[in-house]
């Protein structure tokens, strides 16, 4: 889906938000962004390349994929939280902190939470087995596709 659904969703005359294009390889490193909008969550991101879930050997040029995750992810083992996968990022947002304008998708303030690196233990079409290595969040996590929800619905635990 490359960036064509982020671009759609923004008027990047109005919103601080970078309108950035598909970044090179990735650099794995993740961001959690506190996200105070109409409903308080935060947003998990992953610098992966655009075509990691749909293919056997993903070398597309790296986007940041993406998941709200209403209550945050947990540090605690075994605590599942759900993880609704939205529309691609551009690598450039990892570094968005800001105000997002009254009127805007997404409005409201967006601070990093956490941020590091990753490692990828296990791929499959609809998990992920990875190590995250940030300030608050270490250790190896699972993103899990439910079959719940709109087909973006993901379970995210330690
Ligand atoms: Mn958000």
């Amino acid at each position: 889906m490359a960036l064509e659904e982020y671009k759609e969703k923004r008027e990047f005359n109005k919103t601080p938000e970078p309108s950035g294009e598909p970044g090179e390889a990735s650099l794995h490193r993740f961001v959690v962004q506190e996200h105070y909008a109409s409903h308080h969550h935060f947003d998990f991101r992953l610098e992966l390349p655009a075509d990691f879930f749909s293919s056997d050997n993903p070398s597309g040029p790296a986007v940041l994929k993406s998941w709200a995750v209403p209550k945050g992810i947990s540090d605690e083992k075994g605590v599942k939280r759900l993880a609704v996968q939205v529309e691609d990022h551009p690598v450039s947002y990892i570094n968005f902190e800001g105000t997002i304008p009254e009127g805007q998708y997404g409005a409201g303030t967006v601070s990093i939470w956490d941020r590091g690196t990753f490692e990828v233990v296990h791929k499959k079409p609809n998990s992920l087995k990875f190590i995250l290595h940030g300030n608050r969040l270490s250790g190896e996590f699972h993103l899990v596709k439910t079959k719940r929800g709109k087909g973006n619905d993901w379970l995210i635990f330690k």
